[in-house]
């Protein structure tokens, strides 16, 4: 059994943006979605959990809810930044 080590919020995060990015009015691109995403979880408490792969996704979604409106406002607040200085043209 492989025993990993992973940062819940990557996941929960990743997630949330893909729900609401059409609502933020910014490019949808990979880059503009990973500048997003390296901003909000450089912003947000990393949530490491040692795991096997069966347990995450119960984790995810009870964490998921307790952090939501974190989330949602750094998801935000990353929207700006990156709609205001997009890495292209
Ligand atoms: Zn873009």
């Amino acid at each position: 059994m492989a025993i990993t080590i992973k940062n819940l919020m990557e996941d929960i995060v990743s997630q949330k943006l893909d729900k609401m990015i059409d609502k933020l009015g910014v490019c949808t691109c990979e880059i503009c979605k990973t500048d997003i995403l390296c901003y909000t979880l450089n912003r947000l408490h990393p949530k490491y959990v040692a795991t096997n792969n069966g347990e995450l996704l119960s984790k995810i979604d009870s964490l998921s809810n307790t952090f939501d409106i974190a989330i949602i406002t750094e998801i935000t607040n990353a929207a700006i930044i990156v709609k205001n200085h997009p890495r292209h043209n």
